[in-house]
């Protein structure tokens, strides 16, 4: 199934052991051989004595790729008969968190973040609008019932999970969208609980719920244009809410 790793590999220095390095290098290299077998979930790749005869590689070295794959959530070992490495699929929500937390170590300002969410949310909205069908309206129609219930057991802002927002994301039927949109949705709901009292956060819960219902009956109707003017409104008054001027 594939070549073995090479021998001779360079370090970036003293400090990278060359196990860990040879052990990244042939989990990228199974990874890719995973996503251009078109992701078989379950599948087994190999025992550990297959892999071992198949890379060419140490023990230590193919242990080192086992935990960085696991950590990737693309496979994980199974024991028992029948065992071995296994194809595993990625779990989004640790995706989400480690982009989310990637982007704060950079500093994203509130600014940046706003931009990159009404650009990644507008084309969402519009394309949930233009997909719309009776099981996105039942999905849609739950996630405000949830927040209505929030809201009315006194729940802050901070609180929800911006279940409208994942939801329509999800409606895009681009799975690229939804994960940049549950990204910086993640990012947003944290720099508001740093920066908003209590009593801001409540009051504006009430308008946000108003928007999202604004929103939901436009891609309910399938209108396009109007769920991307009130998303635009909405995300503008989020914006507000966390960077008053
Ligand atoms: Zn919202």
């Amino acid at each position: 199934m594939a070549d073995a790793v090479p021998e001779a590999i360079h370090t970036d220095g003293d400090h990278f052991p060359l196990k860990e390095k040879r052990g990244e290098i042939l989990a990228r290299k199974i990874e890719e051989q995973i996503m251009r077998a078109g992701w078989p979930v379950g599948e087994v790749l190999g025992s550990e004595a297959d892999l071992l005869q198949e890379y060419k590689v140490s023990r230590a070295v193919l242990r080192e790729a086992v935990r960085i794959m696991e950590h990737h959530g693309t496979a994980r070992t199974r024991r028992g008969p029948g065992g071995g490495l296994v194809v595993t699929k990625p779990d989004a929500r640790a995706v989400v968190r480690s982009a989310a937390v990637y982007l704060d170590s950079e500093g994203i300002t509130p600014d940046k973040l706003a931009a990159a969410r009404t650009g990644v949310e507008l084309i969402a909205v519009q394309l949930a609008a233009q997909n719309i069908d009776e099981d996105g309206i039942t999905r849609l129609r739950a996630a405000l019932d949830r927040e209505r219930a929030s809201v009315a057991g006194g729940e802050s802002v901070t609180s929800g999970r911006n279940d409208v927002h994942t939801v329509i994301a999800a409606l895009s039927g681009n799975p690229a969208i939804q994960l940049f949109t549950e990204t910086l949705t993640l990012l947003e709901v944290e720099v508001f609980r740093s920066v908003s009292e209590p009593k801001t956060a409540s009051d504006a819960r009430a308008q946000f719920l108003d928007d999202h219902i604004g929103i939901v009956e436009a891609v309910v109707s399938g209108d396009a244009s109007v769920a991307r003017f009130r998303m635009q409104q909405h995300l503008a008054r989020v914006a507000a809410e966390i960077h008053p001027h």
